[in-house]
């Protein structure tokens, strides 16, 4: 059973439990989605829409996002698209090359497209942002696409222009796809967020994905899209209309309803996120021995705890003794560390951050890793 099913049991079973395991908003979607879901309801629009959306809401994210090139796709989420991409690019045998520590899906989303996942673990001294040395040292005949995420869970990570540059000019190099998740786009602290549709280059070779799970808060609701050259947006329109059917009607009008908004509502949530960052940040410094690096951008803190235990049993045992729940770095494909979501109210985080100073100041007798 994985971390966050125990601290969900256990919660169940009357234990008081911080759950950070959860990759997820906790705030209200905006009111204007919820009115246009009512309304949609009340209007009887529950039938099938196309494939990959109706052509208003097309126009409506196509205009949010700038994307004037390209064609615009809708699915249940960002992952649908994801699937759909690796699996219209990839035949048997072919590897995409994944820059980590990663989401934990995307190794399977290339096995389940038909492809061979190739991890490429950036260097923590660079915040684990993967170099285009690294990328290049992992290319084969066989390499078709990279799957980059921007900014990156679980590090918090974000790349820059510049980093970002070194990408593309990789996959022109060397003739790959870049499938792009900027699902966390709106998460972006202390500078501007460069998209990868702002190179013009990459254009026929990038399937770029985002979706109103984490901008708008509607997780549960399912609304991704995505943009593409045409050639690949057929082939994933006739995927998604195969596996998938069509995006839900109800949550298609939430979106256009939310799309159509000003960017209000994206700042005053980056702005309680920012505050619960610091706040958890300055709290969790005072543990002895705990490196803590604000995060630039997502809602995670990555943290290493690697001199201390293995990051399976560190969160397992933190879990059991002081009921705070933490997803091992290994989910990720680099243990040795653990992630934090600061999902929650700071005051729940503080609480938080306590518990762990006891759990740290309790096992390890001093910071050099010995368990007392
Ligand atoms: N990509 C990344 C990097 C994520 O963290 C998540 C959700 N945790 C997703 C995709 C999935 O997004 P959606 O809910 O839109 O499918």
């Amino acid at each position: 059973m994985g971390l966050d099913q125990q601290a969900r049991a256990l919660a169940a079973a009357g234990r008081n439990i911080i759950n950070l395991t959860a990759g997820q908003v906790d705030l209200p979607m905006p009111e204007t989605g919820k009115q246009a879901v009512q309304k949609a309801l009340a209007a009887d629009r529950t039938g099938y829409v196309p494939a990959t959306g109706s052509q208003e809401v097309k126009a409506a994210v196509r205009k949010r996002m700038g994307w004037t090139e390209g064609e615009v796709l809708l699915s249940a989420g960002a992952k649908p698209l994801l699937n759909a991409a690796v699996a219209c690019i990839c035949g048997p045998g072919d590897e995409v090359i994944l820059p980590a520590p990663c989401y934990t899906s995307y190794p399977e989303m290339a096995r389940i497209g038909g492809g061979k996942p190739i991890i490429v673990l950036g260097d923590p001294k660079d915040d684990f942002i993967v170099s285009k040395e690294a990328i290049e040292r992992h290319i084969t005949d066989c390499t078709k696409a990279i799957l980059l995420n921007n900014p990156v869970n679980p590090t918090g990570a974000v790349y820059d222009r510049e980093e970002l540059e070194q990408v593309v000019n990789v996959c022109q190099r060397h003739d790959l796809y870049l499938i792009a998740d900027e699902v966390y786009s709106s998460f972006v602290y202390e500078r501007d967020f460069a998209s990868l549709y702002s190179f013009p280059a990459l254009r026929d070779r990038l399937i770029l994905v985002n979706s109103a799970s984490k901008t708008y808060a509607m997780a549960g609701l399912r609304l991704g899209y995505a943009v593409a050259p045409a050639p690949v947006a057929r082939a994933m329109d006739a995927y998604l209309s195969h596996a998938l059917g069509c995006p839900c009607s109800l949550s298609e009008q939430a979106a256009l309803a939310v799309l159509s908004m000003d960017d209000r509502y994206e700042k005053e949530v980056l702005s309680v996120f920012r505050e619960r960052r610091d706040g958890l940040c300055a709290a969790l410094s005072e543990i002895s021995g705990l490196k803590v690096k604000k995060n630039a951008g997502a809602f995670y803190l990555w943290l290493d705890i690697s001199k201390w235990d293995d990051d399976v049993s560190f969160c397992q045992s933190l879990l059991e003794q002081q009921g705070v729940a933490l997803t091992p770095g290994s989910a990720f494909s680099c243990p040795g560390y653990i992630r934090l979501a600061y999902a929650k109210d700071l005051s729940v985080l503080l609480d938080g951050a306590v518990r762990m100073k006891r759990f740290i100041d309790q096992n390890y007798s001093n910071s050099s890793g010995v368990r007392s």
